[in-house]
């Protein structure tokens, strides 16, 4: 069997925090071999833009990569795709690490990064494998979805969070009848305040889009294909394409295989706020990982955010090489959902007051959220500037006087020069 590189890095899943971690290794300096392994059969690619762009036809495979094919062999990352790791052991009596692949290719390694990333939670119902139930997580899966939506009229969408409505607003683009079926009283519920969820839910059904809040999928109808979605209240919703978007499981079986620390309540692989897993040898990043909240060291928190996994992957990098990452960036994301442009800033999560700037009926408004009369977060729609003045606030620790935020006659700028 082929032998890999003897010493240096295995940065194990080739999605967005692996590739940031192996640049971000480079540009430290690092000089010695990196190994970079991904399961999927693709060169690494950008996710965000397979519910947004890469749906609609407007963005191809092609413009997804990350980094051009010779970009590896220039930084000399040997690039191993298609092939997923399914043992490692870790370096011991100084004798390297070994990981062995699908391909039965085995890698040594002296240090060892965990950016295995997350996998679409599953639907245990009835008539969930029927051809036309489909699930968002990978390329192949999009490409698949985007293979069968021009022969579809009815789609619906089960989940009602960001990749859901994001998908929702593609298919409506593409003139489908799209039905977003939500299990909570509410749209974005983990993420966003009510009246973040009510002007999504008005600005979606404005654009066509039915939704059923509190509505509980309980199986499939049809024989081969799925032809209906069964609710809970009886109702049989007509379906020939459904796509089932109801959160994303951390991947934790290889750190749960070599003993490291996971967390049961959120989920993930436990790490510390240097990306530092419970294994002083290992690191990881990104979707896999639960880690303290970056501003405030508190808790545990999955972000499953591009941003997010780019943060944490630079920390991770840094702690290989033994040195100090810095203090964490304000958590951000945003959501594109059609002509709908979501921003958010901070963790809204444990606020007690919601200053809104803007009449969200207009489609341009912001929601800061407070604790205890300190700004914590915001979600902006079709608001980029008020957006980026709360995310200094925060990247400098200030608050915004709650009253004077809400009101929209004054500059939200005027308040962070105040
Ligand atoms: C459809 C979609 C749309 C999104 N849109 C947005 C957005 O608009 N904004 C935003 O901020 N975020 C968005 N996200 C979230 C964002 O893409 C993720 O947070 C980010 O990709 C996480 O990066 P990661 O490296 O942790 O995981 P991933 O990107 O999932 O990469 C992990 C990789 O590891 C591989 N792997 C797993 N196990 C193994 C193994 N044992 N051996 C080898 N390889 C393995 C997996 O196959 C995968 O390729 C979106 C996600 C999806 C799915």
């Amino acid at each position: 069997m082929p032998q890999s590189s003897p010493t240096g890095t295995l940065v194990v899943g080739a999605g967005q925090a692996g590739v940031q971690l192996v640049g971000a290794l480079r540009q430290l300096g690092d000089d010695a071999p990196i190994t970079l392994v991904g399961a999927e059969p693709h060169p690494p690619y950008q996710r965000p833009p397979l519910s947004k762009e890469f749906l609609t036809g407007a963005v191809s495979a092609d413009g997804l990569a990350f980094r051009a094919p010779s970009w590896y062999a220039q930084q000399r990352i040997e690039l191993i795709v298609g092939e997923r790791v399914v043992e490692v052991q870790l370096p011991a009596d100084g004798a390297p690490g070994t990981a062995r692949t699908s391909g039965g290719r085995t890698v040594r390694f002296a240090r060892l990064a965990l950016t295995v990333g997350a996998r679409p939670r599953r639907l245990a119902v009835p008539g969930a494998d029927l051809d036309g139930v489909h699930y968002l997580r990978d390329l192949d899966d999009a490409a698949r979805l985007r293979e069968r939506l021009p022969g579809t009229s009815r789609v619906v969408i089960v989940g009602g969070g960001f990749i859901g409505l994001e998908a929702a607003a593609a298919a409506r683009t593409l003139g489908k009848g799209v039905t977003v079926v939500e299990a909570t009283d509410r749209l974005g519920a983990r993420v966003v305040a009510p009246v973040v969820s009510d002007f999504l839910l008005r600005a979606h059904e404005r654009r066509g889009t039915s939704v059923l809040l509190g509505s509980t999928v309980v199986g499939f109808g049809g024989t081969r294909r799925v032809e209906s979605v069964r609710l809970t209240d009886g109702r049989e919703l007509p379906a020939d394409l459904v796509l089932v978007g109801v959160g994303a499981v951390p991947r934790t079986e290889l750190a749960e295989a070599l003993g490291l620390e996971c967390d049961a309540e959120v989920g993930g692989i436990v790490t510390d706020a240097a990306a530092r897993t419970s294994h002083r040898s290992v690191v990881a990043a990104g979707d896999c990982t639960a880690a303290p909240h970056p501003l405030t060291g508190e808790g545990r928190v999955r972000l499953e955010s591009v941003p997010g996994a780019v943060a944490q992957a630079g920390t991770a990098a840094a702690t290989l090489l033994g040195r100090d990452a810095g203090p964490r960036a304000v958590p951000w994301f945003w959501s594109n959902q059609g002509d709908l442009r979501l921003q958010i800033a901070g963790l809204s999560t444990g606020y007690d007051t919601v200053a809104v700037r803007g009449n969200p009926d207009d489609e341009g408004f912001a929601a800061l959220y407070y604790r205890d009369g300190v700004l914590i977060a915001v979600d902006a729609v079709n608001a980029p500037a008020d957006y980026l003045v709360v995310r200094k606030a925060l990247a400098e620790g200030r608050t915004l006087p709650v009253e004077q935020a809400a009101d929209p006659g004054v500059p939200l700028k005027s308040l962070l020069a105040g």
